[in-house]
């Protein structure tokens, strides 16, 4: 479970993130949504470690992981990452890219391997390199990589972008399936309504840095909280 309570993040006397304040359960999709420039990828990378907050925590199972004063480094926060400029490792195999962060034995290893493949529809490709796969079949690797070491969070930024519409449709479907297999708590950012319809369990509606309504997506569809909100749903296809 991932909870975090009051963060802030300023860059040059802005606050881009404003008191953010989030809970995500195992096995569950929480959609951070929200336009162009909201704080939505700040506030991911505050989590994940990769930039530091002013203020707030951050709580992963119970355990805090980040404050003012006390720092858990990326590495030991047990938190998956699954962002849109993703790159595979070029100069290693299919099995290779999603053994990387795995410890433990080699068979192991591979046996873990094999079954993410298997769940990702990329076992045919095990022993491919990435430059002999499409951008969907790359995506699919990189979600198994992500989720090869069995992180109990996994933070995601607009993972789906850059995809046709059908192969991003089977995606989505293949990687919910997945992700809920697994019993992951699952933070999706999308700056598309849409999206986070058709994946959140929970969508929380993120603008200026605040989170300005949360709740079930029918919810928050049928009764959004104001004008600008109704009008951000209005263009959902
Ligand atoms: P998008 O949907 O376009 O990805 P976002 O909601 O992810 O937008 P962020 O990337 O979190 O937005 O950025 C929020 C604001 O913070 C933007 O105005 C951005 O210019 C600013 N910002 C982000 N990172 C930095 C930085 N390192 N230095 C200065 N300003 C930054
Ligand atoms: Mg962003």
């Amino acid at each position: 479970r991932l909870e975090i309570r009051n963060l802030v993040r300023s860059f040059s006397g802005r606050r881009v993130v404003d008191g953010v304040s989030l809970t995500v359960m195992p096995g569950q999709v929480t959609c951070l949504l929200g336009p162009s420039g909201c704080g939505k990828s700040t506030t991911l990378r505050m989590i994940a470690g990769i930039e530091k907050q002013d203020s707030g925590e951050i709580w992963v199972d119970g355990q805090l992981i980040c404050d003012g004063t006390h720092r858990v480094p990326p590495e030991g926060r047990g938190i998956g990452l699954m962002f849109q400029d993703f790159a595979l490792f070029p100069h290693l195999s299919v099995a290779g890219n999603v053994a990387y962060g795995l410890t433990g034995s080699a068979r192991k290893a591979r046996a873990r391997v094999e079954e993410l493949l298997q769940k990702v529809g990329m076992s045919a490709h095990i022993d491919a390199y990435p430059h002999e796969l499409s951008g969907g079949e790359q995506q699919r690797v990189a979600l198994a990589r992500a989720l090869a070491p069995r992180p109990r969070i996994m933070l995601m930024d607009e993972p789906f972008s850059g995809l046709d519409d059908r192969l991003r449709d089977d995606i989505r479907d293949e990687t919910l399936d997945v992700l809920k297999a697994e019993g992951t708590a699952v933070l999706l950012v999308t700056h598309e309504p849409g999206e986070a319809m058709r994946m959140a369990d929970e969508i929380a509606l993120m603008r200026d840095g605040k989170i300005v309504q949360q709740g079930a997506p029918y919810n928050i569809y049928n009764a959004p909280v104001d004008k600008a909100a109704a009008a951000f749903f209005s263009d959902i296809n």
